[in-house]
């Protein structure tokens, strides 16, 4: 596999809380093996919920039509 020549900064940004993920700081690795679950990656959730590590797009709309809607 080629190396991701952003992990460095990528690292830097990461929020995901989950230890032992090969995926860390590799964004487009981190997104394919969620999107197939139609799940999103930690860094779209807000920390609170990020660390339930319920990361379904049913709970990312939750959260976010929340936040947005009220
Ligand atoms: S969001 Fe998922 S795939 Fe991405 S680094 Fe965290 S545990 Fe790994």
């Amino acid at each position: 596999m080629v190396e991701c020549i952003n992990k460095k900064k990528n690292l830097e940004l990461c929020t995901c809380s989950y230890n032992g993920c090969s995926n860390h700081a590799v964004c487009c690795e981190c997104l394919r093996s969620h999107w197939k679950n139609r799940e999103l990656p930690a860094c779209l959730f807000p920390a609170e919920i990020e660390k339930t590590y319920d990361r379904s797009l049913a709970n990312f709309i939750r959260v976010w039509s929340k936040e947005v809607l009220f």
